[in-house]
């Protein structure tokens, strides 16, 4: 290790794990504090029952190339997760399917071969996947989803089968309400970019093994130290900065912040040069996700690892065990939408066990049942969403967090990326 000063980093989600990581693999010390007693913030591992699920099912892209070299820096297990090409697959009969020819005739061949729309639908998707690239995927002024769809004269049944699963997906937000920019993005990267950048990963280990404990393993490996259950209550100075803890008080030539974004106002409030940095950060409103997780004691084997499901409440399933190797389970995710947070779990699980019996032939309740609501699963991504730079007012304080500035929505990504950037700063600084 360098005999460098050793930087602190507050919050052990993604996008910390992901600053702490890159800066002891450039020889840095680094110190973690992470409130929480398990690392991963919002995608992170939960017990129940003695079995290993997740706060919420996710989903990555072969688009998340920065994630993708985190897991790879720190020597992720491969079997981490499932790389599949793209397939969307839903119980109403629409399915695209990417053959693995190079791009980007894998996506007009997906399109164009799509399943459950017409042929007008067909041409209608790749006539809009032709002119947002011939328009470089940027669009005029701040605008809606709903709007760009209807400038490029999108049928409603392609809304329903295809943009607006993916905006929902993505985004974690209403298309009537969804940033177009930032969803064009997402076509750019996600759709239009190499074969590979479309392709499903789906975690097959729960999600802080995936990422943020092999990432604190190498982080400790090099001289740093995480610390589990150990909030930052307060940070002042500027530059070297104190932060104080319940056990501790240390002093840091600087410091990563990479707290959720309504953690982030209190623990800038002795630090008033970025008093409107945390203001900014309060002002973001928030958007839902719930998970439904279902154990049905029997052998499923789902004919795809993820199936659009429809009519309601749930959207998307996953069979974990033909992901995760466990027996029986389901998961169910419901997004972007308030309806379901303040229902009875009880209840939501009898819809949901309604919905797949009837969709996808499960008897008709599951023998275990639990019900995850993420409130604020992710910020409401919508046209102008007031998005903070890593860079702030004091030199050495950098923001980390899927809430900071990106061209991507609140995802892994963008809180990888964030914390990369973060990181750099940081070795620019030193
Ligand atoms: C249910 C659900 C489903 C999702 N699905 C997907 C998906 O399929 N694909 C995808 O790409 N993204 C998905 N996301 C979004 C993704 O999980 C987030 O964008 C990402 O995890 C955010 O990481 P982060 O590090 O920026 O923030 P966080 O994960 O919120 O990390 C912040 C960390 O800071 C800690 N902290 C806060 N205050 C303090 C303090 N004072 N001191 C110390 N520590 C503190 C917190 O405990 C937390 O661990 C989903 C999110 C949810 C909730």
């Amino acid at each position: 290790m360098t005999d460098g000063p050793r930087i602190a980093v507050i919050g052990g989600g993604w996008a910390g794990m992901a600053a702490a990581s890159k800066l002891a693999a450039e020889g840095t010390c680094v110190d973690v504090f992470e409130a929480g007693r398990v690392l991963g913030g919002r995608a992170r591992r939960v017990e129940i029952d003695g079995m290993a699920l997740d706060n919420g099912l996710h989903l990555l892209l072969g688009a998340y190339t920065d994630t993708l070299a985190c897991l790879e820096r720190v020597g992720a297990p491969a079997a981490a997760f499932l790389r599949t090409p793209l397939r969307l697959d839903t119980v109403h009969g629409f399915r695209l399917d990417c053959p693995p020819i190079p791009a980007p005739w894998h996506l007009l061949a997906g399109l164009l071969g799509a399943r459950g729309i017409g042929w007008s639908d067909r041409l209608a998707a790749a006539r809009l996947m032709q002119r947002a690239k011939r328009d470089q995927y940027r669009c005029a002024g701040q605008i809606t989803v709903t709007a760009l769809l209807d400038a490029h004269r999108q049928p409603r049944r392609l809304r329903e089968a295809l943009w607006h699963p993916l905006c929902i997906a993505a985004l974690n937000t209403p298309p009537d309400v969804a940033d177009a920019q930032v969803f064009l993005h997402v076509l750019r990267d996600g759709l239009a970019g190499s074969r590979h950048a479309s392709d499903l990963v789906f975690p097959t280990v729960d999600l802080s093994a995936m990422f943020p404990e092999p990432a604190a393993d190498f982080v400790i490996a090099r001289g740093g130290s995480v610390h589990l259950g150990e909030a930052v209550s307060a940070v002042d100075g500027d530059g070297p900065f104190t932060i104080r803890t319940a056990r501790r008080t240390a002093s840091y030539a600087q410091v990563i912040c990479a707290v959720d974004p309504a953690r982030l106002a209190p623990l800038l409030r002795d630090l008033p040069a970025l008093s409107d940095v945390g203001a900014r950060a309060a002002a973001l409103r928030h958007a839902p996700i719930v998970s439904v997780y279902l154990d049905y004691g029997i052998d499923v084997r789902l004919r795809s690892p993820m199936i659009g499901l429809g009519d309601g409440p749930g959207e998307w399933v996953f069979d974990r065990q033909q992901l995760c190797g466990q027996r029986g389970w389901l998961g169910v995710v419901i997004s972007a939408s308030d309806r379901w947070t303040g229902t009875p779990h009880a209840m939501l699980t009898r819809q949901v066990e309604g919905q797949l019996a009837a969709q996808l032939a499960m008897p008709p309740a599951a023998q275990r049942t639990r019900v995850i609501v993420e409130k604020r699963a992710t910020f409401l991504c919508t046209p102008g969403a007031d998005r903070p730079t890593q860079r702030t007012a004091l030199p050495g304080f950098h923001l980390a967090g899927d809430y900071t500035a990106s061209d991507y929505p609140a995802t892994l990504e963008a809180a990888v990326r964030s914390g990369l950037a973060c990181a750099q700063a940081v070795l620019e600084n030193t």
